[in-house]
């Protein structure tokens, strides 16, 4: 049972009832609907097309956030050039919050995915005097990326308020928050979808990277988005960025995402190339819960080829890594038991750890401590378990509610028995809690089976 999870775009090439379904057998546990290429119209269509296609798959709908643009025309820009533009050329509004919102002189402007570099010269009114450090040709609709402003005002359009009430009405799991720059633009999207739905924040500006603990310590998990990242910090950077992103959720218990490029080729392509397979095994070694795929599985050539490609270079990655409990190590009293539970298991060469979890909270706790071996979490609900798919490792079951905890351990042990995950002679830790169902986990049980 591989551990590291995938997250898949849909897209033109995968959006479909068999398109799902076979990204599924492949190995797919999280789907992400990408709100840049989504109308808030087409959005409850394709949650409905998921959950009827993949009832036990999670959903993480990624909101767009302020994607700027270069709106007016295509132009030549000529490096050392100076040229005038309107806030609103750049796709900012003016409207919301103050007048230039951050933006201030010496701040760097770039077009085009970086490839086009300006510096603000001079503010006047809503007007903006740039030189063009780096020019090239600029295509109208290019996308704008501003790495020394910390942009004030809200960071919503009425395109993301629209779409999160669309997630937060039809359920989802996770809602992925886009240029998110300080804890408080995570704080308010929980404000709006409740407490039900997960909350991540995808580190993608140079702002948030610099406050990555603040904003794990109230984010439900943390994507490196390194698309975007890759423009607002230098890319010979983002290597480094992702594992200090791995391991402020590694520290604090919460959910981790690799994204963008993993498998870029294969957009194109049958076989990965070895850069790719060498950055997918990077992140397993960064102790990433899940590696993301997007362009692959939404407009690739073979959706399915670049899932199991993917899962092939995690399970082999993973013989290799074993990783350091950081949580428990940060988190001694809340994850006393866990921790336990999750070393025992390593020293037993245990085949699974059987988590009881009610809400699902004490099986994401035995997650982050990072055990060896796979977690089967036992939960009653669908909702709650569609959930933990994101988790590294853990494999999700649902079983009705039992409160005798002698009787809800031997049900648990049986359902694991009748699918065939437990056979005779297998040895498991069994994780649960006698005293508060609620809580951390209590009580811990080596079990074989006989
Ligand atoms: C990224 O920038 O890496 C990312 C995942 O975000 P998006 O695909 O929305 O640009």
């Amino acid at each position: 049972m591989r551990l590291t999870k995938i997250v898949a775009t849909l897209g033109p090439a995968s959006l479909s009832f068999d398109g799902i379904q076979s990204l599924v057998a492949a190995g797919v546990s999280v789907f992400r609907l990408n709100c840049s290429h989504l109308s808030t119209q087409d959005l409850p269509k394709a949650i409905s097309l998921v959950r009827e296609a993949a009832p036990h798959t999670g959903i993480m709908v990624d909101i767009q956030g302020p994607k700027l643009r270069f709106a007016p025309m295509s132009l030549d820009l000529e490096t050392g050039s100076n040229v005038s533009f309107k806030l609103s050329d750049l796709g900012i509004e003016s409207s919301q919050g103050d007048g230039s919102r951050g933006l201030a002189i010496g701040h760097r402007i770039l077009m085009d995915d970086g490839r086009i570099e300006t510096v603000v010269e001079d503010i006047t009114g809503n007007e903006f005097s740039l030189r063009v450090v780096r020019g090239g040709y600029l295509q109208q609709g290019k996308g704008v990326n501003l790495p020394d402003t910390e942009v004030r005002g809200s960071v919503l359009s009425q395109k993301d308020l629209d779409d999160l009430t669309v997630a937060r009405d039809l359920g989802v799991e996770i809602v992925a928050v886009s240029f998110v720059q300080t804890p408080n633009d995570v704080i308010s999207i929980r404000e709006l979808v409740g407490e039900d739905i997960m909350v991540f924040a995808k580190i993608e500006r140079p702002q948030a990277l610099a406050r990555i603990d603040e904003i794990c310590a109230v984010s439900d998990g943390v994507m490196a988005a390194r698309g975007d990242l890759g423009v607002e910090t230098p890319y010979e950077s983002v290597p480094d960025a992702q594992s200090r992103i791995a391991l402020s959720a590694l520290r604090q218990g919460v959910v981790s995402i690799c994204a963008t490029e993993m498998l870029e080729s294969m957009t194109t392509s049958s076989r990965p190339t070895r850069a790719e397979v060498a950055d997918v095994s990077g992140a397993v070694r960064d102790g990433f819960d899940a590696v993301m795929l997007s362009g692959e599985t939404a407009v690739g050539l073979n959706p399915s080829e670049a899932v199991r490609a993917m899962a092939r270079i995690c399970q082999e990655s993973e013989k290799h890594v074993s990783m350091p409990n950081y949580f428990a190590d940060e988190n001694p009293g809340a994850a006393a038991v866990t921790a336990a539970a999750s070393a025992l298991a390593k020293r037993t060469s245990a085949k699974f750890i059987l988590s009881i979890s009610l809400s699902g909270f004490s099986a994401r706790l035995m997650a982050s401590c990072r055990p060896s071996c796979p977690i089967v979490a036992i939960t009653p609900s669908d909702d709650r378990s569609r959930q933990l798919n994101v988790n590294r490792g853990v494999y999700p079951l649902v079983l009705e509610r039992d409160r005798n905890f002698t009787s809800a351990v031997t049900s648990a042990i049986k359902l694991t028995k009748d699918i065939g995950m437990l056979q005779s002679g297998d040895e498991i830790v069994v994780c649960a809690s006698r005293l508060h169902p609620r809580s951390d986990a209590d009580t811990i049980l080596l079990h074989r089976e006989p």
